[in-house]
């Protein structure tokens, strides 16, 4: 049979017992898609259908976040055609259609984020949000002690102009630089755009921020499940 028992999805979403929730069917308190449903047996899709108690809304869904740590070289895509490494070659879990959230460019390093969650994976790259992404940037300096407000007051690209939040050096070995970018915008290639038309091509690029997740010490092409006070901050 299709779906999960209606006690069952009710129970393990917080709503007590099987046998309780049960009662509260038998009472006319559940609705499934907008139907009031008062007979016992009825199996639900938690993923997809609205389940109301007494009005409102209960969290069904089980949602999956996970943090890959992709390496240079991997296309953003689940599924390449072309047999080209992609993000879903990183992916074990199988049982459920992950999306990525937002982009990286194929040569850029580091967080994106995986989630069954289609549509907070699409709101969260949408500019409406303005999510919130830091970028380690290797560059060859020197660099003037300005580059900073530079980008803070914006560049002007060929598609108008782009700022970065904040900019910061992290180290400096002689002329090999490590410099920290944070911006709020997602067009395409936008860091490598922004330091090269400030005269500083960029050697190699690593995300190390979304919005409130951290990459941290994660190993290049580690998958790491999201803890639920970072699924909390994403929702
Ligand atoms: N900026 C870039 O240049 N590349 C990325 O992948 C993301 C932001």
């Amino acid at each position: 049979p299709e779906g999960e028992r209606l006690q069952k999805v009710l129970a393990r979403a917080g709503m007590g017992s099987r046998r309780a929730c049960e009662e509260l069917v038998s009472q006319g308190r559940v609705m499934v898609n907008g139907k009031l449903v008062t007979e016992q047996g009825k199996r639900v899709d938690a993923q997809n259908d609205e389940i109301k108690v007494d009005g409102l809304t209960v969290a069904t869904q089980s949602y999956l976040f996970f943090a890959l740590n992709k390496p240079a070289g991997v296309v953003s895509t689940m599924e390449d055609p072309d047999g080209r490494q992609c993000l879903g070659d990183y992916v074990t879990n199988r049982e459920t259609r992950l999306f990525h959230v937002g982009r990286l460019d194929t040569e850029t390093e580091g967080i994106i984020l995986l989630t069954n969650h289609g549509e907070l994976a699409h709101r969260l790259t949408h500019p409406k949000y303005g999510v919130t992404k830091t970028y380690m940037a290797a560059i060859q300096g020197p660099i003037p002690r300005d580059l900073g407000k530079i980008l803070g007051q914006g560049i002007e690209l060929e598609d108008g102009f782009a700022r970065a939040d904040s900019f910061k050096v992290l180290s400096n070995v002689g002329k090999n630089y490590l410099v920290e970018v944070t911006l709020h915008e997602g067009r395409k290639h936008i860091v490598r755009r922004m330091l090269a038309e400030a005269g500083f091509p960029v050697e190699r690029l690593v995300r190390t921020h979304f919005g409130p997740i951290a990459l941290g010490d994660q190993k290049s092409g580690w998958l790491r499940r999201l803890t639920n006070p970072e699924v909390g901050q994403l929702m």
